[in-house]
């Protein structure tokens, strides 16, 4: 999908061919139906729940901003009190942060200022532990929570005392996959993000702070009656790329 928040009628089409495609392998009859819907120009709870289930986020956003649903009308699953509530639970079930969003109006600009500026930085999850955070460009989410693909390269030799092929050796490779888009993440890579995981690491380099060092920073105000500079606020950085360390590492570091 774009960066910009209008979906063209490229990407709709583009969107809905594909996700006729998937239907038609699901089943002949929903593909029929989908189609007649589709003709209609119908964008109906059933269409939104296939479209989350097979993440085609600019299906619900087209619906959604073009009128073409009214998300607080009743679901037609009695277990739900409206479609609303019926495609969150649907999104968050495939995990897909993006069309959460987009079902509950957040602002994807936040999101994106949020991820140009390449944040990770630890995070709460609500118990009081934290995960580390590193926000896929494409969908948004975060990976340490929605889960990375890293794959493993081994090889095979015939051996003659086995009568078989036999691994001789296998390696981690250093790519990774977006698990929620599957994108390919280029900016990062294994080795990276294992840094990134660990607490004493700098949650911007990934260098091992214990090693580089940190550098405190005194923030002085100027005081007009006293005229001169107190101290206010210390803060904590990492000595090799600056990155102030957050309050998490503060406690694991005592300082
Ligand atoms: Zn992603
Ligand atoms: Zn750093």
């Amino acid at each position: 999908m774009s960066n910009n928040n209008i979906v063209t009628s490229e990407e709709l089409n583009e969107a809905i061919d594909s996700l006729s495609k998937n239907l038609y392998l699901e089943s002949p009859d929903l593909w029929i139906d989908f189609s007649d819907k589709m003709g209609d120009n119908n964008f109906d709870e059933m269409v939104l729940f296939f479209a989350i289930k097979y993440n085609y986020p600019a299906i619900v956003k087209h619906a959604i901003e073009s009128h073409l649903i009214k998300l607080d009308s009743p679901s037609r699953n009695k277990t739900f009190k409206s479609i609303k509530d019926h495609l969150l639970s649907v999104a968050d079930q495939y995990k897909n942060v993006q069309i959460h969003n987009i079902l509950t109006g957040k602002k994807e600009e936040l999101q994106k200022e949020e991820s140009s500026n390449s944040t990770h930085d630890l995070i709460s999850n609500g118990d009081n532990s934290y995960i580390p955070k590193f926000i896929c460009p494409h969908c948004n989410s975060n990976i340490f929570k929605s889960g990375y693909i890293v794959s493993e390269e081994v090889t095979y030799k015939y051996s003659k005392d086995n009568n078989k092929t036999i691994p001789i050796s296998s390696k981690t490779l250093d790519n990774v996959t977006c698990d929620n888009c599957k994108n390919t993440l280029k900016e990062i890579n294994n080795d990276f993000l294992q840094k990134l995981s660990s607490v004493q690491n700098c949650i911007s380099c990934g260098l091992d702070l214990t090693s580089t060092g940190i550098v405190d920073k005194i923030k002085m105000i100027y005081d007009k009656d006293l005229s001169k500079f107190l101290p206010n606020k210390t803060s904590y950085h990492c000595s090799n790329c600056d990155q102030e360390i957050n309050d998490y590492q503060k406690e694991h570091f005592n300082l």
